[in-house]
């Protein structure tokens, strides 16, 4: 565990983003998503917060391991959690694990609904699927519908508690990207198709984060927010001006400075000896890839006193180099913002290292404490 760098998170901050989605979606339930370790936030504080604080009654992740860490932790509070992944519901163990924890697996293959379509014991136990409408990952195959519309038949199954798909695409434009329109039609022809087969859903959601910033999935009683509830827009530069809800990033990234020296252009810095671009000041600061904060942030610009300034060489496992211009006054321990409640610091590291906010937090690893604060 370090002491000087942190990854400080604003709970109020969560609670104002749900606000944000709440007074854009008036009817619409929340099925938030904490998979990952909640982005990266931290599974455990994240969702009591928003379970007892928000009002969260529906949570998402990815494994059954996950699921179960968050039953531990809400055993007595009624809330759902779906396992949407990674749910092997052929092994007896998790079959027990889903029916005697309240646990929901959402069933994305034909022999999966088989198996739980013909258990008895689920035979009351809500069933939620999740239809592949062109994200081709996983997911019931649309084409397949007759068929899956006969499985349930089989074995009179009159309801789905909760149906969903799931956009490869909402990064883009909703109403202009071909994908995300078909993608909408298939999900519309799935719910009319079971209408008129005589089955019955109770729930329906179709939107991640992207197309919530673009207002989408009115129509349906449930939205999954992931990214977009810690802070990030999940929206292309591009087309990130048509967001209808803008949230504020839930934590700030701070380090330290360990060190500070003055440089000469070209001398060689840290592993690799990358030839300095400049005269100036090096300051080692305290992340490296051990904390999560990746080699590909070489050349990325953080912001000290409100000046640009780049890291430079290699990133090392526990810090990195920063160069300093000459006539800034930094001093050794001094904080460093990587990045704030604002979202410009963080999407700067995302467009300069190539990457995507979701993996910049999925990435800070274990040994960056997190301090959970309330305004
Ligand atoms: C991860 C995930 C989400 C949330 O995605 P974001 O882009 O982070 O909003 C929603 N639904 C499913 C099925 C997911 O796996």
């Amino acid at each position: 565990m370090r002491y000087g760098s942190r990854l400080v998170i604003q709970l109020n901050l969560l609670e104002e983003n749900h606000r944000a989605i709440k007074n854009y979606y008036k009817t619409q339930n929340i099925l938030m998503m904490v998979k990952a370790d909640a982005y990266g936030h931290g599974l455990i504080p994240i969702s009591r917060f928003a379970h007892l604080e928000m009002g969260v009654n529906d949570f998402g992740t990815a494994s059954l391991g996950e699921a179960l860490t968050l039953r531990g932790e809400l055993a007595d509070q009624k809330c759902n959690i779906y396992v949407f992944s990674d749910i092997q519901l052929d092994l007896d163990l998790h079959r027990e694990v889903y029916l005697n924890r309240r646990i929901l697996p959402v069933l994305k293959h034909e022999e999966e609904l088989e198996l739980f379509l013909k258990d008895p014991e689920f035979k009351f136990f809500p069933l939620c699927l999740k239809f592949n409408t062109g994200m081709n990952r996983l997911g019931l195959k649309y084409d397949r519908l007759p068929e899956v519309i006969k499985l349930l038949k089989k074995y009179d199954r009159k309801e789905i508690y909760h149906l969903m798909t799931h956009f490869s695409s909402s990064s883009l434009s909703m109403t202009e990207n071909k994908r995300n329109i078909d993608q909408r039609e298939k999900f519309a022809s799935i719910k009319s198709e079971l209408k008129n087969a005589g089955i019955d859903f109770v729930h329906t959601s179709i939107a991640n984060s992207g197309a919530i910033e673009q207002g989408f999935g009115i129509e349906e009683t449930f939205i999954r927010p992931g990214i977009l509830i810690y802070g990030p827009s999940s929206l292309l530069p591009k087309i990130r001006n048509q967001a209808k809800i803008v949230t504020k990033v839930i934590s700030q990234l701070e380090s330290y400075i360990i060190d500070v020296f003055p440089i000469e252009k070209g001398t060689p810095i840290g592993y690799g000896a990358t030839p300095c671009p400049d005269d100036g000041q090096i300051a080692i600061m305290a992340l490296g890839y051990g904390d999560g904060f990746s080699t590909t942030y070489q050349n990325v610009e953080l912001e000290i006193e409100g000046r640009r300034c780049k890291i430079v060489g290699r990133v090392n496992m526990d810090m990195c180099q920063v160069l300093v211009p000459k006539d800034l006054v930094i001093k050794r321990g001094q904080t460093i913002v990587v990045w704030d409640h604002e979202r410009t610091k963080l999407e700067r590291i995302c467009e300069q290292s190539n990457t995507i906010p979701y993996e910049v937090l999925c990435r800070i690893s274990p040994r960056v404490p997190r301090i959970y604060q309330l305004k």
